[in-house]
């Protein structure tokens, strides 16, 4: 059958108009002001400078972390956000930190300033130690041969040497060692902090295990072949604090105007990890940074978005996305509701885009068109994923929503840093990262969290696995 022209123009523009209704997103003219408070009124920088100097890096369990979070919850309330509350979502055994007490040098032959850590959760100095450095004895038998010679000495251990690792300690502690000194690989110092689970306020054992930098180690161990004196200074203050230690995410919102039952999730992870002279930077003060400078800009902008856009500053990431994961499990009645989950923790690159599923690609370009516009010379990309299914693993807070097929999204990082160089290390520092990386980002959070709030629908999602 031939139609008419005018039945196939009122066609074509049926399918237009619905095209146009399935990508209708936020009002042009609030997202004109997302885009110029986001981009040409920031103040993204003076928040990350004062989370980096005044409250420093965020160890979960830790007091810094607890005041960082009141501090944020505040900034929320500042900006005009709502139903601003602490979420708990479980408890650490005992409470780890460090003090102001961070030294570490080597004093004889010669003066030489030494890069170190400490895992957390483990026991630190009993103030400046000034020892003689011993390097380990080649076997168990050779050091309890040696078991006199330890006591107020720094052991230097090298690989290799010694056997293992519970028995040399257990010897040394007996023999009055003041700890242990190890090197790294290379220059950079990595910390952790595996023991949290095992320790307790009343009860944790073990003598302090510090590592230096290889240039440092290297400089110990050259001056031990030749048999000069070595003399080490190492001030490494962890404190303890009794638990159990009740947990929080950081949870804020702008209610939805027309479906406040329906959410978009905007997050990063607060905790961090907390070797001396990190701040917690990049990882991920960066990320916890640009949600709350999205919540900024939305509310300075008078976003009035159909869904609820929530605000959640995860904690516990480091030791196992514990606050993701628990926040799942809470809420899950209202996970159908969930309509995207941003993430931000992968440094301090800026967002360039999305991993997606086909189905989510026209919205998604829409989502992030005004962000394109905005910052022409930050391109962004959406990568559409082999397969029916959302990425699953990838260690960060989107791997808990994604497991129970709700989109949580990674964000792709572009840019010129080197996450290797920063991650976990000494640093991780406020001057590691980039101003037009991190404005870029919280303007971008801003602007596709306002359009995915405002779409007609929930972002299509992949298929429930059958029952
Ligand atoms: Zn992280």
């Amino acid at each position: 059958m031939k139609s008419s022209p005018i039945f196939r123009l009122a066609a074509l523009s049926a399918l237009i108009s619905a095209s146009l209704l399935a990508q209708a997103q936020g009002d042009p003219a609030t997202l004109n002001r997302i885009a110029d408070i986001g981009k040409n009124h920031s103040q993204i920088m003076d928040r990350f400078h004062y989370l980096c100097f005044d409250i420093g890096p965020r160890l979960t369990s830790s007091p810094e972390l607890y005041r960082g979070q009141l501090w944020a919850m505040g900034q929320f309330k500042r900006f005009g956000c709502t139903n601003v509350h602490l979420e708990k979502w479980g408890e650490f055994p005992v409470g780890s930190d460090r003090g102001p007490h961070q030294v570490c040098r080597m004093v004889e032959p010669f003066e030489s300033e030494m890069v170190f850590t400490t895992p957390s959760w483990s026991n630190g100095t009993k103030g400046l130690e000034r020892g003689e450095a011993m390097l380990l004895p080649e076997t168990l038998d050779d050091l309890k041969a040696h078991a006199a010679d330890v006591k107020g000495k720094w052991i230097v251990s090298v690989p290799g040497r010694g056997g293992s690792a519970t028995e040399i300690n257990a010897e040394l502690e007996k023999d009055g060692a003041l700890g242990r000194v190890f090197g790294s690989r290379n220059e950079l110092v990595i910390t952790s902090g595996p023991n949290w689970k095992s320790v307790t306020y009343e009860k944790h054992p073990g003598l302090p295990q510090v590592t230096v930098r290889k240039s440092d180690i290297d400089r110990i161990l050259r001056n031990l072949t030749f048999k000069r004196k070595v003399v080490l200074e190492i001030n490494a203050e962890n404190r303890w604090f009794k638990g159990p230690v009740p947990q929080y995410n950081v949870v804020a919102e702008i209610k939805g105007t027309e479906k406040p039952d329906e959410v978009v999730i905007v997050s990063g992870h607060f905790d961090s990890w907390n070797g001396p002279l990190s701040q917690g930077a990049q990882d991920n003060g960066v990320g916890s940074m640009t949600a709350m400078e999205a919540a900024r800009i939305l509310c300075a902008a008078h976003a009035k978005p159909k869904r609820t856009i929530r605000f959640i500053l995860w904690s516990g990431e480091e030791q196992g996305i514990f606050g993701s994961t628990n926040y799942v499990k809470m809420h899950k009645d209202e996970l159908d509701k969930i309509s995207a989950v941003l993430v931000d923790d992968g440094g301090g690159n800026y967002q360039g885009g999305y991993n997606i599923l086909p189905q989510m690609k026209p919205m998604m370009e829409e989502a992030i068109k005004k962000s394109q516009e905005t910052f022409p010379e930050l391109p962004q990309a959406l990568r559409v994923v082999n397969g029916t299914r959302m990425p699953r693993g990838g260690g960060s807070d989107h791997a808990p929503f994604n497991a129970v097929g709700v989109p949580g999204f990674f964000t792709i990082e572009t840019g010129t840093l080197n996450y290797n160089f920063v991650h976990h290390t000494q640093n991780d520092r406020f001057e590691s990262c980039i101003p037009a990386y991190l404005i870029q980002s919280g303007t971008n959070h801003a602007i596709v969290s306002y359009n995915l709030a405002c779409a007609e629908t929930l972002l299509p999602r992949e298929p429930k696995p059958a029952q």
